[in-house]
């Protein structure tokens, strides 16, 4: 089996059978996220305990990369330290936003399998839908925050990457 294959199978995978897919009835903070673009939506549901991530829930509806990616994300970070679910934030930004060669594995191991979306333009905003609800959850631990890619993301390769 080439990588590619065994790259999409683990994508698939996710997809049909998506990771922490709860709801927490004792969450902490919750953010939602919109990609109308595609129709992707997700909701993230974090109980944080101290700067620990105790407990993740995900919902989500849309396509394979965008459940897939948000799947991938829960498995990084439910146990994690804020600081380092931050850590792999940054870096999956950096890989699939930034096109970055050389993304660090061992912050994302199985995460990587995303990184030939930073060639597909129109499916960034797919991978970053469960990443940008996690960074508006730990930013704004106690509220709920609605968010739409459309508006709060530059466009893909159209330059200004910040
Ligand atoms: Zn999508």
């Amino acid at each position: 089996m080439d990588l590619k294959a065994f790259y999409r199978d683990i994508i698939l995978d996710h997809y049909r059978r998506p990771r922490n897919a709860k709801s927490l009835p004792d969450a902490t903070s919750e953010a939602r996220c919109k990609n109308p673009a595609c129709g992707d939506r997700v909701t993230l549901q974090l109980k944080l305990s101290g700067d620990r991530i105790e407990d993740v829930g995900l919902q989500g509806v849309g396509c394979a990369i965008s459940q897939a990616s948000a799947s991938m994300m829960t498995e990084a970070v439910k146990g994690a330290s804020v600081d380092s679910a931050r850590a792999k934030l940054r870096e999956f930004r950096r890989m699939v936003v930034e096109g970055a060669e050389t993304p660090d594995s061992d912050v994302l191991g199985e995460l990587l399998t995303l990184q030939g979306v930073s060639k597909l333009h129109a499916r960034v905003k797919c991978a970053m839908c469960g990443w940008s609800a996690l960074d508006a959850a730990l930013e704004r631990r106690t509220e709920e925050v609605d968010l739409d890619l459309d508006s709060s993301m530059p466009e893909a390769g159209a330059g200004g990457n910040v």
